[in-house]
């Protein structure tokens, strides 16, 4: 539903706002400012976003599972799904796999140079080369065929003990060997249930701001509250929507309004082929990074297709 923003609404946000930190209204593009309101705002200094159009994005995280016969077959499957379902949607939107490290080049190659999907890796190294057993380049990764990469991913977080420090220092190899990163952040049950949640968020878009604005700006942030992920739990639509909004009042402090209207914010935690369609049209997301769910490629076209640009009018 459109959204009128008034002068009491400005008035409220400047109202709230403690002095220290300049009042902020996210407006998307569809939401009516009315000219009383945006007189107001100007006075007060309350800054109104104007929402840019970012384009949708959509990413499977196959996580350590599939080997090259189930790619092949994947690929082929989602082929012929998308056409049936959503013809142009490579015009429209970026569709992304993130198969196991070894299937990078097989999945590029099997995508016929990326006509099917672009490919990204889940996970990379903070170093280009050297003597990091088991580790994989972003040069490499690249080399093989990946535009993009999975950063700090909250397994990754948990099980390998990467920090934010080590998030920001891979986000620059990253984007130094010519990926974009997308970069995982979210709060764990206890942390949400003890109303941590913004201050985990904040510590964690550390990472994006210990980089050079050049290269935060290639970055694209998937909200991820780890509690969903995996669980069938997937966070509820408010939910989302508040902490996608605090992210984006975050940086636009740290990093202005522009850059706050531009970064595409994807949502991930139990997003299915039936939830898609919900979680498509909640305002100030921009896709989502699908695990479990996308495993099927009958269901991951199904859920690409929830974020066909006239389903989304308003975000
Ligand atoms: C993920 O791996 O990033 C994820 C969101 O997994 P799932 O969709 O299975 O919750």
């Amino acid at each position: 539903m459109r959204r009128f923003i008034t002068a009491d609404e400005i008035r409220k946000a400047s109202r709230e706002s403690d002095g220290n930190e300049r009042a902020f209204i996210f407006a998307e593009k569809d939401d009516v400012v009315t000219d009383e309101a945006r007189d107001l705002a100007r006075t007060l200094g309350v800054v109104i976003s104007s929402e840019i159009s970012r384009r949708p994005f959509i990413c499977a995280n196959f996580k350590m599972n599939g080997g090259p016969g189930f790619l092949d077959k994947y690929t082929a499957e989602l082929a012929s799904c998308m056409a049936q379902l959503y013809p142009d949607y490579r015009a429209q939107a970026d569709v992304v796999i993130a198969p196991p490290a070894p299937l990078v080049a097989v999945a590029y190659g099997l995508s016929a140079k990326k006509t099917v999907y672009s490919v990204a890796g889940q996970n990379s190294y903070i170093k280009e080369s050297g003597a990091f057993t088991g580790e994989t380049s972003p040069y490499l990764l690249k080399e093989c065929g990946a535009d993009y990469v999975i950063t700090g991913h909250s397994e990754r977080r948990k099980l390998f003990g990467e920090t934010d420090a080590v998030v920001a220092q891979k986000l620059k190899t990253a984007i130094d060997a010519g990926l974009v990163p997308i970069m995982c952040l979210g709060e764990n049950l206890e942390e949400r249930k003890t109303g941590k949640t913004f201050a985990v968020i904040s510590q964690m878009l550390t990472a994006l701001y210990a980089i050079p604005l050049e290269y935060a700006k290639k970055v694209i942030l998937a909200y991820e509250p780890v509690w969903a992920i995996g669980t069938g739990m997937n966070a509820s639509s408010d939910q989302i929507a508040e902490v996608c909004a605090f992210i984006r009042k975050n940086i636009m402090e740290k990093l202005g309004v522009d850059f706050s209207n531009a970064i595409r914010i994807l949502y991930g935690g139990s997003v299915n082929e039936t939830n898609a369609l919900e979680i498509a049209v909640i305002k100030g997301i921009d896709g989502a990074l699908v695990g479990g769910a996308s495993l099927k490629a009958v269901n991951f076209a199904k859920i690409i297709s929830a974020f066909k640009p006239d389903r989304r009018s308003g975000n």
